[in-house]
């Protein structure tokens, strides 16, 4: 006799684990996972530490408005469900949240055990296929076959191949919170700078980013040009020109007055001019960069308040990715509009946000929006 899930949820990530965490203990619930174990990406996000939200939430941080959501679920919410799982937090100048372990090992090992009796976990269930007769039929890659009455989907980015027979109204998906191809950059090759701002100019947005940038031989790397790139996915788009002021509490003409009166400081000389602003090794690149012609003080200035940087394409890394179901095609509950009972949630649905915890928030609001609707509907 074939074994029918009340709940079977595809993907055992974040929002996984914290839908099943929240979906009613009475319902029978599996999660396929397809790899060896569950929660792996928590372990490696916010360097190991997960950043798993903000207090300063809005929508204004993320591609789409989510307000609706938000008001259901927000970082509030996240901090005071984590709680009562028994994780504490606290939160940084900047609000962004941390498990007071800092240890993300902590918030997988919290929602691993807060899970009822009734969740039964499998790994290695790669779904390849999922159909739809009076219940759901999911088949992994090596044919077993898991029945469900529901279905949440959270599979995450550059996913859902397995439900297009299921669900229209995909946007492809591109890489958001990446670092980004540059020119060979000899000169600036391996410097970490750690306040710098960064404006890149699109279509008919400004947008400025401030915060530390890392130059490699041919890409620029750091949360700022995460951010951007973010920008840059919306409009699947990451042929920028970004300009670069590597001194934005001053102004140009301050600057200049600056650079003109070290002039005549006898022991500043041409080859240490910028010694005292920057980190050595800056001031050598710089230096360098403008072929040592530091009697020019408006080429200095030029280089230091407009320095342009052209980049082409995203590399490998990126933390999340922007695309996957429309919200259009959603139900505020998060469940398609094309089937009923298969639900989404996380990163596989067209919500992205900027660093700083926004997008494990989407996570774990969309999760907990799916299971608020399932524990009310089954
Ligand atoms: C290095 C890194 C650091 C990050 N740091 C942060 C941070 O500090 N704060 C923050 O807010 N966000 C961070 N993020 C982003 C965050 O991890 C994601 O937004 C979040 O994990 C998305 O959750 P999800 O449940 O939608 O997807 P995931 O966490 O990716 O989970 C999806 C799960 O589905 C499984 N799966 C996929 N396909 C199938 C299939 N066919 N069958 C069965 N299982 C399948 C996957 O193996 C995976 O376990 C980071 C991301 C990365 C890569």
């Amino acid at each position: 006799m074939k074994k029918i899930y009340d709940v079977v949820i595809v993907g055992g990530g974040a929002s996984g684990l914290l839908c099943a965490s929240a979906l009613s203990k009475k319902f029978k619930i599996a999660i396929l996972e397809k790899d060896t174990r569950i929660g792996k990406k928590i372990l490696a996000t916010g360097n190991g530490r997960c950043n798993l939200t903000n207090t300063n939430m809005s929508s204004k941080y993320y591609n789409q408005n989510i307000d609706t959501y938000l008001n259901k679920f927000n970082s509030l919410n996240t901090i005071k469900y984590f709680n009562k799982l028994g994780l504490l937090t606290y939160a940084d100048n900047e609000g962004r949240v941390y498990p007071t372990s800092n240890s993300a090992t902590s918030v997988l090992d919290i929602l691993r055990f807060s899970l009822s009796d009734n969740v039964s976990i499998f790994c290695e269930k790669n779904i390849q296929n999922i159909t739809k007769n009076d219940i759901f039929e999911l088949k992994t890659d090596k044919n077993e076959v898991f029945y469900a009455k529901k279905i949440v989907y959270t599979c995450g980015g550059n996913s859902l191949h397995e439900i297009e027979n299921l669900h229209k109204d995909l946007i492809p998906f591109k890489k958001s919170l990446v670092s980004l191809r540059t020119d060979y950059n000899k000169f600036l090759n391996n410097i970490r700078v750690s306040d710098i701002k960064a404006t890149l100019k699109l279509n008919n947005q400004e947008v400025v980013e401030r915060g530390e940038i890392l130059f490699k031989d041919n890409a620029i790397s750091g949360i700022m040009i995460f951010n951007l790139s973010s920008y840059m996915a919306r409009i699947n788009n990451y042929e920028q020109n970004i300009v670069l002021d590597f001194l934005p509490d001053i102004t140009e003409d301050k600057l200049y007055t600056i650079l003109t009166d070290r002039q005549g400081i006898q022991y500043l000389t041409k080859e240490n001019c910028l010694t005292g602003i920057f980190h050595s090794a800056l001031c050598k690149n710089i230096i360098d960069k403008i072929n040592n012609d530091t009697q020019n003080i408006n080429k200095l200035v030029r280089f230091i308040k407009h320095y342009n940087i052209k980049t082409y394409a995203p590399l490998d890394n990126n933390q999340v990715f922007s695309g996957g179901v429309s919200l259009h095609s959603l139900k505020n509950s998060l469940e398609s509009i094309y089937n009923e009972g298969l639900y989404f949630a996380g990163e596989c649905i067209d919500v992205d946000g900027i660093c700083g915890g926004y997008n494990l928030q989407w996570a774990w609001t969309s999760a907990y929006i799916v299971a608020n609707d399932i524990n009310n509907n089954l």
